[in-house]
């Protein structure tokens, strides 16, 4: 039978039902997914190399021999830490590992003594080494020419020799030569479907001429071929992911979700929203009777908003401000607006201290103009929330503030216009769309305090308008962080005392990851449980995950009124909450958190007037990566420093955390080191809906057909 690209890869020669079935558990169901399984990196085997000569940051592979297997510990924690020690005539070299690639990785070296190995040499306390570099058992059958061999994750049962092959041969019948299926084969199909898999010959290339042209895009099909049998003499394009067919197949990647977000946002423009075109009447009263005078970047934030708010498709827009950057109150005088409209605004946010919080602050600057506020969470009262709930469909409240509360069928509005979102990571889409559906296609205001790269905001916010709160208000005292070693734990405690017998609060945070939830909490609670036996005078609280969501407000709120000088938590405080009086945080196990979440945490100290301090406290075995991230975190306040310092050291997917990132797998492109890719497919894809929105155009066919196809498999 003949062979495309939507064959299932059983058919292909060489692969069993057993092989057929672990190539379909890495998502490998078809020959054309088998093509898309792309290379981790290439082996150049041009220069012959020995260990003497490595030096740091060389991209390298050399043949030597296996000296010795071990593990270790990392320290007092259970983590491992695999060594293999590597050797030939001229020295050794270490190659480490923090974590098992597939089980029966390293048993494999230990009668095998002769390997390639490929990776980038590190130079780590004054010694060359290896981090998880490829090794392989060096095939004495194969021979060494002077080429670019490209080497691809292995996966237990199946070895790369194999995988090469399989590639090989559907580049051969996909590429090479192409053969159009007999009509007879898709005859059990429906006429349409058989003639559209019919006309599937070879690597269909939908991307349209212009947009070729334009970008110097190279033909799929060479590209697919290019990258799997790199040109002997272009090792270093490849080596450096400059090829024009890693680079066509990083544009595609980026194209297809840049031209879903395109679609997204022309669509939202082509909605009909509710102009707001009465011009604000209380603003002025609104900002003269703050106690103290907005920033530049919030009153840009707000022209933003307020221009959106008069066009008659409603507005999408994100608030990104670092933590304390005062979005809530651009959110309020966007509020004054829609009132002085006569129109219903509403706030939802995580949780109930937020909401409350909000509360008053709205109470405080809002009802003095006559804007009616309220508030609605889960512990509202009955006869409370049923009062709320016929003041709000009888348009006697202004603008509402609550938590998840709000999304509850009962809640009906008169005329809801405005929708804003806080924290909005916390929130899914749906929770949002249902807020969304209680206003006739209402204006939507999404607000975060995680700081998001340039470069990711064009991918995971793609389709919102962003504004940028990048100035703090002024006289905050810098946050004095200091990372320290875990022997010298008990004066960081001496410090808080003192901190807590001059009136001040202070947060000890421990981590809690999910691999090790149980031991992490334990150590939170055995850590409370002992400071309260060894400080009896001061007042412990304890804040943790498993609590249920009405006892953890009621510790953050006792926190929050002072009746605990000293809150144990794990990383549940994180999201927004302002004590003023807290000046200290203690970071625990420093090295178990990511950069991102330990700026969020600082971000709750250094909310009031007096000096904070963030210790980070690491324990010794902790890795120089942790170390290196402790540095950055003394060096910088910014969060949009540190989130790209961030997004360097542990790439998009980790970095946004895999579940609520929404983002495509991207099997070949990187957000990071293919920048310049994504800006142009972006553009382009831009462009392409700006020419043509419906996609109607002749030459946009193949493209329409290809992005309905992919977006099916997106949402299904
Ligand atoms: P975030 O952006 O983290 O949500 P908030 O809106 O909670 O920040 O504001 C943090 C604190 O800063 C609040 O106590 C708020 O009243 C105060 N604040 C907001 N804007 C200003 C400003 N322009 N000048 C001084 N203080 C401000
Ligand atoms: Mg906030």
């Amino acid at each position: 039978m003949s062979i495309n690209i939507e064959t299932p890869v059983q058919y292909l020669k060489g692969v069993g039902p057993k092989l057929g079935d672990l190539l379909k558990k890495r998502g490998i169901a078809t020959v054309g997914q088998l093509l898309e399984w792309y290379p981790r990196t290439y082996e150049d085997r041009r220069a012959a190399r020995n260990i003497a000569s490595l030096q740091a940051g060389q991209f390298v592979s050399l043949s030597a021999k296996v000296l010795s297997v071990k593990n270790f510990n990392l320290g007092r924690t259970r983590r491992k830490i695999y060594e293999v020690v590597l050797g030939d005539s001229s020295g050794r070299i270490s190659c480490k590992y923090f974590r098992v690639p597939y089980k029966g990785y390293f048993e494999r070296f230990k009668d095998c003594r002769d390997v390639r190995v490929t990776g980038k040499v590190l130079l780590y306390r004054g010694k060359i080494e290896f981090h998880h570099p490829d090794i392989h058992v060096e095939n004495p059958e194969e021979e060494v020419t002077d080429q670019i061999i490209p080497l691809y994750s292995e996966t237990e049962g199946l070895k790369a020799n194999k995988l090469s092959k399989l590639i090989d041969s559907a580049i051969d019948q996909v590429i090479d030569h192409p053969v159009a299926p007999p009509q007879t084969e898709y005859s059990h199909l429906p006429r349409a479907q058989a003639w559209r898999k019919q006309q599937i010959l070879g690597v269909p290339d939908p991307l349209p001429e212009w947009i070729k042209q334009k970008y110097a895009l190279i033909s799929r099909a060479d590209a697919l071929k290019e990258i799997h049998k790199p040109p002997a003499d272009k090792g270093d394009e490849y080596l450096n992911f400059k090829s024009p067919a890693q680079k066509r197949i990083a544009f595609d990647e980026f194209f297809w979700m840049e031209l879903h977000l395109a679609a997204t946002k022309m669509n939202v423009q082509r909605e009909k929203g509710v102009p707001l075109e009465t011009p604000p009447q209380r603003l002025e009263e609104f900002y003269q009777k703050l106690p103290f005078k907005l920033t530049g970047a919030q009153h840009r934030a707000i022209k933003d908003i307020f221009v959106d708010l008069k066009k008659s498709h409603p507005m999408h827009r994100l608030v990104q401000g670092d933590v304390g950057s005062g979005k809530t109150l651009v959110a309020l005088a966007a509020s004054v607006l829609v009132a002085d409209n006569q129109m219903q605004s509403c706030i939802m946010v995580p949780t109930e201290i937020l909401a409350e919080q909000h509360y008053l602050n709205a109470k405080k600057f809002l009802e003095p103009l006559g804007i009616r506020v309220a508030l609605l969470t889960g512990s509202t009262k009955a006869a409370e929330k049923s009062a709320v709930n016929t003041a709000l469909r009888a348009g006697k409240i202004d603008l509402i503030v609550g938590t998840h509360a709000l999304i509850q069928e009962a809640v009906e509005f008169e005329s809801l216009a405005f929708v804003i979102i806080d924290e909005q990571h916390r929130f899914g889409v749906e929770q949002r769309n249902k807020l969304k559906a209680k206003g006739m296609s209402p204006h939507f205001l999404v607000m975060t305090a995680t700081p998001i790269p340039r470069t990711l905001a064009m991918t995971v916010y793609g389709d919102l308008d962003v504004s940028v709160i990048d100035e703090l208000p002024p006289g905050r005292t810098p946050i004095v962080t200091r990372k320290v070693f875990e022997n010298k734990r008990s004066k960081v405690i001496g410090f808080m005392q003192e901190q807590v017998a001059k009136g001040r609060q202070a947060y000890i945070v421990y981590p809690l990851v999910e691999e090790s939830e149980k031991i992490d909490l334990k150590n939170a609670m055995d850590e409370y449980e002992k400071l309260k036996e060894q400080f009896p005078k001061i007042r412990f609280g304890l804040l943790h995950g498993k609590m249920k969501p009405d006892d953890k407000d009621k510790v953050m709120k006792s926190f929050r009124d002072h009746q605990y000088d000293v809150l144990v938590a794990t990383t549940v405080i994180e999201v927004g909450v302002d004590v003023a009086n807290a000046n200290m945080m203690i970071i625990e196990h420093a090295e178990r958190f990511g950069l991102s979440q330990l700026h969020q945490l600082r971000g709750r100290v250094g909310r009031g007037q007096h000096k904070s301090y963030c210790v980070l406290l690491l324990s010794y075995a902790s890795g120089e990566d942790s170390r290196e991230r402790a540095e950055i975190m003394e060096r910088y306040t910014d969060g949009f420093k540190i989130a790209e310092a961030d997004l360097e050291i542990r790439g998009p997917g980790e970095f946004l955390g895999r579940r609520q990132s929404g983002l495509p797998g991207f099997k070949l492109a990187n957000l990071v080191r293919d920048v310049e890719i994504l800006q142009q497919a972006r553009d382009a894809a831009f462009e392409l809906i700006q020419k043509d929105p419906q996609l109607k155009l002749p030459e946009h066919q193949a493209l329409k057909t290809y992005f309905e196809a992919q977006k099916a498999q997106l949402t299904g």
